[in-house]
């Protein structure tokens, strides 16, 4: 605990309308500004949908190391697989250091986190965990739509077996799930729930719902009173859920394949012909094609799924192979496509993300460049690769605004060329009018290199620029370096 302690007192703070950011020294100068931001915009769109007024600021802490998360969240470590939690004020989250290859993005787990902050304080903290849960979770998909958990083929399967919870007993579904899948099932439900009361009813039936909660009235009275009815809530409910299952790939055959284990091609491919829009069958078919490198036959069953099932972003799913079919087959323009859909339902999309940047890039596609770069740092923002992309981007779209943090962001990320980063720093600073700051960076990059024509040139412009009593005399010594 003292060691957390000490991190925690070397934290850097961004604080801005009520909102305190504390987070690693290194990150902040990396992604701090864009979190404060994306804060910013969750708290002004979620105190006014939800008609609430926060008051004290909130404090967010955003932890590098998985197990000061935990320790900071619950006083002792694990709790992996959570990656944000709430206490009214105070939000905790895991940065994406701490969440290895495939983090999520946080994007949406502050926007879902702020989401808690609202409702908590809405109703002084007396509210059932799956209402919390089912708003924030609405919100996600609200805010962004390929954020959020949507429906895919396993909820489609719980739902049809009936394995939805009631919703006068949904609070129960969180406590002692018999597995992970069935305690994501309880968020997915609850989100259900609120996006079902909100298109039925209004967001004021929600509000007034908050109201009760906040007054100490149980959860289940409060649905009675403006439903009319639980139980015909609850019924109604489950005809809704029902059908959004019903609609997810509703042309596509979801029986299992009567086919023994690790099936071979010419099995599988017997089985098709019988069975020709057999979802589990199209799949397995294309990847043991993609296996024996047929990449032009996968194209046929890859392409029926991608059109009948759109929705499906699992692992595995038909915008991963099929990217990879083209890309094989060298088609860059059908590759892209492909992978642009994939984003815009998928929000952590990484490998999809970082092969656009490369397609983008070659193209010199300076506004797409961008976009993804941005999207692709949603993800994952201590990677380098999105910062230059960005930084390139932004500066061909002479946009330094732009180009700035894309630059600082990547100085704190130790480039392989510092002179040439503190260069174009200072080349933005001094087109923003920031002359001083354009200054510092340009002596930064003459430091590491002191031959760097371009950055002399820049040197020469600034001083000439200010004015004459604030210019370096002619033979002022050597910057020194930043202690
Ligand atoms: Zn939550």
């Amino acid at each position: 605990l003292v060691t957390l302690q000490k991190k925690l007192a070397q934290f850097t703070t961004l604080e801005e309308a009520g909102i305190i950011l504390r987070m690693d020294k290194r990150e902040s100068q990396i992604y701090g500004q864009r979190a404060m931001q994306l804060l910013q915009r969750a708290k002004q769109a979620l105190c006014s949908k939800y008609k609430m007024q926060i008051v004290e600021p909130v404090i967010v802490e955003i932890f590098p190391d998985q197990k000061d998360f935990a320790i900071r969240t619950f006083g002792l470590p694990g709790g992996a697989g959570f990656l944000g939690v709430c206490f009214g004020k105070v939000i905790t989250a895991n940065s994406p250091a701490s969440q290895g290859a495939h983090p999520s993005n946080w994007e949406a787990v502050l926007w879902h986190e702020f989401c808690h902050v609202v409702t908590l304080q809405k109703t002084k903290n007396k509210m059932p965990r799956w209402l919390s849960e089912g708003i924030s979770v609405y919100e996600e998909r609200q805010a962004n739509p390929s954020w959020g958990q949507s429906m895919d083929a396993q909820y489609r399967k719980m739902i049809l077996a009936g394995e939805l919870t009631p919703i006068s007993k949904l609070s129960g579904a969180f406590l002692q799930p018999p597995s992970p899948i069935h305690l994501q099932f309880a968020y997915y439900e609850s989100s259900l729930v609120v996006q079902y009361l909100i298109e039925t009813y209004g967001i004021e039936m929600v509000h007034r719902v908050l109201d009760d909660l906040g007054v100490g009235m149980p959860i289940n009275q409060s649905l009675q009173r403006y439903s009319g009815s639980l139980p015909e809530l609850e019924k109604k409910f489950e005809q809704f859920a029902r059908k959004l299952a019903e609609q997810l790939a509703p042309t596509l055959d979801w029986s299992e394949p009567e086919l023994p284990p690790r099936p071979g091609l010419a099995e599988v491919k017997t089985w098709l012909e019988q069975h020709p829009r057999n979802y589990l069958a199209l799949n397995g078919y294309a990847q043991l094609l993609i296996r024996d490198k047929k990449w032009a036959a996968a194209l046929e069953p890859l392409r029926l799924l991608l059109k009948e099932f759109p929705e499906d972003i699992s692992g595995g799913c038909a915008y991963e192979l099929l990217s990879e079919v083209y890309r094989q087959l060298d088609d860059q323009k059908a590759e892209q496509a492909t992978l642009e859909q994939w984003i815009q339902r998928d929000n952590d999309a990484l490998s999809a993300q970082l092969r656009l940047l490369e397609i983008y890039a070659r193209q010199e596609n300076w506004q797409a460049l961008a976009r993804v770069a941005e999207l692709t740092l949603a993800v994952n923002p201590l990677l380098t690769s999105p910062h230059q992309q960005l930084a390139a981007a932004a500066a061909a779209l002479q946009q330094p605004q732009r180009t700035i943090p894309a630059l600082q962001a990547l100085l704190a990320l130790d480039p392989r060329d510092p002179a040439d980063v503190h260069y174009r720093l200072a080349r933005s600073l001094q087109k923003t009018g920031k002359h001083s700051l354009a200054h510092r960076h340009v002596l930064q990059s003459l430091e590491f290199a002191p031959r760097y024509r371009d950055a002399h040139r820049l040197l020469l412009e600034l001083v000439k620029s200010s004015k004459p009593t604030k210019a370096l005399p002619k033979n002022s010594p050597p910057p020194r370096k930043n202690p």
